[in-house]
């Protein structure tokens, strides 16, 4: 047989074949394509923000910053350490915060160095005297803290997983006045946040350093974290945050349209 015969022959056979196949409906074999997955709808991004959040246990300051800056519609979170030294006018102006719509967070029973602590007694130790204790006095008072800011910014990622079982996030702190697209301050859509310190001591404490990170963020839909501790109005001191600071980036995030963000509210923002 010719090479062109047998080319005839075996054509001839297939098309028998797959006659056979349509007419008598024969399933085969063939694997079928995948059928490709529905595209899921991407969620949008959340609105562009900011966290503020504050460290210690200046609950007048905050409450004189609260009255100055409510027409501004801002929303904090105070991370509180040595609440057992709490008097009972201190409670009250704390609840009044709960009540203004600011996030009530823990920060340490006695405000010890995490790493320094677990250091010397261990992370059970640590756990034990410095965070349940804590939380429960808290809890006792009405206050239900479901993040945790470190005393002195000082963590490890030992540190972070064992306190994200306490907690739904975690902050710590970073430093500098780095270009805005290298800064740390802002969600990742992690349990473990960093702020950017806003007290008038820091390094980085400038105004329109602070304006750039906020416009970087409404331009890459971002959420950016400052933390400062004793809202005053004259800063001279250490762990000071001028409230014509946060007046000035209040006004600032409004004009923008940047959002407030307590670190609570984090956890329900789709990612
Ligand atoms: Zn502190």
């Amino acid at each position: 047989m010719t090479k062109k015969k047998l080319l005839y022959l075996i054509s001839f056979i297939s098309l028998i074949v797959i006659f056979i196949l349509v007419a008598f409906d024969v399933s085969t074999d063939v694997p079928v394509s995948p059928v490709a997955p529905k595209k899921l709808k991407k969620e949008e991004p959340y609105q562009p923000g900011l966290v503020l959040t504050f460290d210690d246990d200046y609950v007048e300051t905050w409450y004189n910053a609260e009255k100055e800056l409510r027409p501004y519609n801002w929303k904090a979170t105070f991370f509180i350490c040595k609440y057992s030294a709490f008097t009972k006018d201190q409670k009250e102006k704390l609840h009044y915060l709960q009540k203004m719509g600011h996030d009530i967070a823990g920060h340490g029973y006695n405000h010890e160095n995490a790493v320094k602590y677990v250091a010397k007694y261990g992370l059970d130790a640590y756990v034990k005297n410095e965070i349940i204790p804590l939380k429960e006095a808290m809890q006792k008072d009405g206050f239900d803290i479901k993040s945790f800011a470190y005393p002195d910014g000082a963590r490890n990622s030992a540190l972070d997983k064992r306190l994200l079982n306490y907690f739904d996030f975690i902050r710590g702190t970073t430093y500098g006045e780095l270009y805005p697209k290298s800064q740390y301050c802002y969600y990742e859509d992690k349990r473990v946040i960093y702020g950017l310190g806003i007290d008038d001591d820091y390094e980085q404490f400038n105004l329109e350093y602070y304006k750039s990170l906020l416009l970087y963020a409404k331009e890459h839909n971002k959420i950016v974290i400052f933390y400062g501790h004793k809202t005053v109005d004259n800063a001279d001191e250490r762990l000071e945050t001028p409230i014509g600071l946060l007046k000035q980036l209040c006004a600032f995030a409004a004009e923008n349209k940047l959002k407030f963000y307590s670190v609570d509210d984090l956890k329900k923002l789709k990612n």
